[in-house]
C-alpha cells in the first residue's frame, strides 16, 4: 500500500510544534471551538500585506509611494483596536510605513510572485504555502517575507523559519530555478534579515517538516478513529481530558496570545490573555 500523504502548511506544523491541544483545536474538532477576539496587529499585518499585493498588481508608472499610501488607507481592517482614535493612529502609522518601504523598491523590478502559493511533495507530506514575495535575482529566486510587529528580527529568525526554507524548496521546484536565500522584510524598522540556506540546510528543514508531520499524522488518525469531537460539559466548556494524552496542552507564556484560551483552564492559568490591541506598539 503506497503511503498516504499528509497534507498540510507550515503553519499547520508549527501550530502542531507550539501546542497540540491548540492544533487539535483548529484542525480537528467541528464545529472548530468559537475563537476569543480578533487582534489589532493581526489587522495591521493584513492591511500591509494587502496593499503592498495591490501596490505589485498596479500599472508600473502607477507604483508610487503615495499610491500604497492610498491603498493601505483604503483598505484598512478595523478589527481589535481599542477604539476608533487607536485604529486612526495607527492608520496613519502603516501608511508611513508601507511608503516608506516602496520608496526603496524599484517599481520595474517585476516579482516572479506576489501571494503566490507553491507546493511540493515529499514521500510522506504535501506541502503548500502562500509566499508574499518572491523575487528573481540572477539566476537565483528569493523568499520574501513582510513582518509588521514590534520585534526586531535577526538571521536567526531567518534560518530557523521552517516555513520559509519550505517555500524556497517548493518555489525552486515549481519554477525551477534554485532559491536559496529567505529575507524577513521588517517594515516598521526598515531593518531585512537574511539567510542564505545550502543545499543541506534545505534538505534539514524538509526533514524535519517530515517528523512534525509524522506526529501529527499519528494523532490525526487516532483522534478520527476515536470520537467524532469532544464532548461539552456544563456551561458549554470543552472536556479535553480524553484527548490530553495525543493533543496535550503545552501551557507557557504564549497562551496569552492564543485565540482558544478561553476553551483552556490550563492556558489561562499559564498567562492572562492580552487585550487585543496589546501587541501594537507601546505608545499606541
Ligand atoms: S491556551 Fe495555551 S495550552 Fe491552551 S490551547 Fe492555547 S496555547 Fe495551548
Amino acid at each position: 500500500m503506497p503511503r498516504r500523504l499528509y497534507a498540510c502548511t507550515p503553519s499547520r506544523l508549527n501550530t502542531w510544534l507550539d501546542c497540540p491541544r491548540r492544533y487539535r483545536m483548529t484542525y480537528l474538532d467541528r464545529p472548530m471551538p468559537p475563537k476569543g477576539p480578533p487582534w489589532a496587529h493581526n489587522s495591521v499585518g493584513a492591511s500591509v500585506h494587502n496593499a503592498l499585493a495591490a501596490w505589485w498588481r498596479l500599472a508600473e508608472r502607477e507604483r508610487t509611494p503615495e499610491a500604497a499610501g492610498t491603498l493601505l488607507a483604503r483598505g484598512w481592517l478595523t478589527d481589535g483596536f481599542r477604539d476608533e482614535a487607536q485604529s486612526a493612529q495607527m492608520r496613519g502609522r502603516a501608511r508611513e510605513m508601507v511608503e516608506r518601504y516602496v520608496a526603496g523598491l524599484d517599481p520595474s523590478d517585476e516579482p516572479l510572485g506576489v501571494e503566490r502559493t507553491v507546493a511540493t511533495r515529499t514521500d510522506r507530506i504535501a506541502v503548500s504555502g502562500r509566499i508574499d514575495r518572491l523575487d528573481a535575482r540572477g539566476s537565483e529566486l528569493v523568499v520574501v517575507d513582510y513582518k509588521t510587529g514590534r520585534h526586531i528580527l535577526t538571521a536567526d529568525d531567518a534560518r530557523g523559519s521552517l516555513a520559509m526554507a519550505i517555500y524556497a524548496v517548493a518555489s525552486s521546484r515549481v519554477l525551477r530555478r534554485p532559491c536559496h536565500r529567505v529575507e524577513l522584510h521588517h517594515l516598521p524598522s526598515g531593518e531585512i534579515a537574511v539567510w542564505e540556506h545550502t543545499d543541506e540546510s534545505l534538505q534539514r528543514h524538509i526533514r524535519r517538516a517530515e517528523q512534525i508531520a509524522a506526529e501529527a499524522s499519528a494523532a490525526d488518525d487516532a483522534y478520527r478513529a476515536r470520537v467524532p469531537a469532544p464532548r461539552r460539559g456544563e456551561g458549554g466548556a470543552i472536556d479535553h481530558a480524553p484527548f490530553d494524552e495525543l493533543f496535550p496542552p503545552r501551557p507557557g507564556n504564549l497562551c496569552a496570545w492564543c485565540d482558544f484560551a478561553r476553551h483552556c483552564p490550563e492556558g489561562r492559568q499559564a498567562a492572562p490573555q492580552k487585550d487585543p490591541w496589546a501587541a501594537l506598539p507601546v505608545d499606541a
